[in-house]
């Protein structure tokens, strides 16, 4: 569906990616992997979750680092050598080898390839048992990259009907219904990775010291609370919003954001009792 639109929205990214040279941290071999020319991409925003909104490329389908060697596939933000330790575990897992024919000559990814990406990369996490809060950060990844596949399908869809439309096509057909399907089927996938990421944070909070994934606590204990909204755990929004606001370490900020989520819950749970 809009092959052609994706490629030609894709073939424009080029300019912003780069091969970096990087090392795996399974077989220590050297590889180039793509990604994200850091300063010539744009945050532009952010959802309420934390996704980071980037022009004009989506850094997140660049997230993951895939050895062209060994297969190895690791989250970006976490990708240092491993231990003798967990090598020997990665290698006792007898992960089947991932398809990786072509990934060199690969010139962008699609919101498809990156979330086969971080499945994998969820997979080797597993088998090299790692934190909780890396597995729960590659769930998060996923539910964006979902996110992110729809928005480019609507977006699409609709500079499609509009194109066809100027040229007269008269069964030009209006999209709304074409998305409201396509997002309705990607919703649940989207909330499966949230909850997953919602119960990977909470366990990474008992068991685990920060920074985690780079955030520190009161950043994970918000996060905790909007993914325990956005999964429909109303009453464990609220309760992590109330110590957030109680707590006389937590700044300003932090409050403001708890008591705007403390709306958005209160919101959606009246039009539930409705
Ligand atoms: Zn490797």
């Amino acid at each position: 569906m809009f092959d052609d639109i994706i490629k030609q929205r894709l073939e424009k990214e080029k300019p912003y990616l780069l091969r970096k040279k990087l090392t795996c941290p399974m077989c220590l071999g050297e590889f180039r992997g793509l990604g994200t020319k850091t300063g010539r991409i744009r945050r532009v925003g952010a959802d309420i979750d934390l996704r980071p909104i980037n022009e004009p490329v989506d850094a997140l389908k660049y997230s993951i680092n895939v050895c062209s060697n060994c297969g190895y596939h690791g989250l970006g933000k976490t990708f240092k050598p491993l231990s003798q330790g967990v090598r020997g575990l990665l290698k006792r897992a007898q992960l089947p080898k991932p398809d990786i024919s072509g990934i060199e000559e690969k010139e962008y990814y699609t919101y498809n390839e990156a979330l086969e990406m971080c499945r994998v990369a969820l997979e080797f996490a597993n088998a090299r048992q790692a934190d909780a809060s890396e597995k729960a950060y590659l769930e998060l990844t996923m539910a964006w990259l979902d996110r992110g596949r729809v928005n480019e399908l609507e977006s699409i869809a609709k500079e499609d009907y509009e194109n066809k439309k100027k040229d007269g096509d008269e069964e030009a057909k209006d999209p709304t219904p074409l998305i409201d399907a396509i997002k309705a089927q990607a919703s649940g996938q989207e909330k499966a990775h949230l909850k997953a990421a919602r119960d990977g944070f909470t366990e990474a909070m008992a068991k685990e010291m920060p920074p985690f994934v780079g955030m520190d606590t009161s950043t994970l204990d918000f996060l905790i609370a909007v993914l325990s909204y956005e999964v429909e755990d109303y009453s464990m929004a609220l309760i992590i919003c109330s110590r957030i606001l109680t707590n006389k370490g937590s700044s300003s900020r932090l409050k403001d954001k708890a008591r705007d989520l403390k709306d958005l819950v209160r919101e959606a749970k009246g039009d539930e009792e409705e």
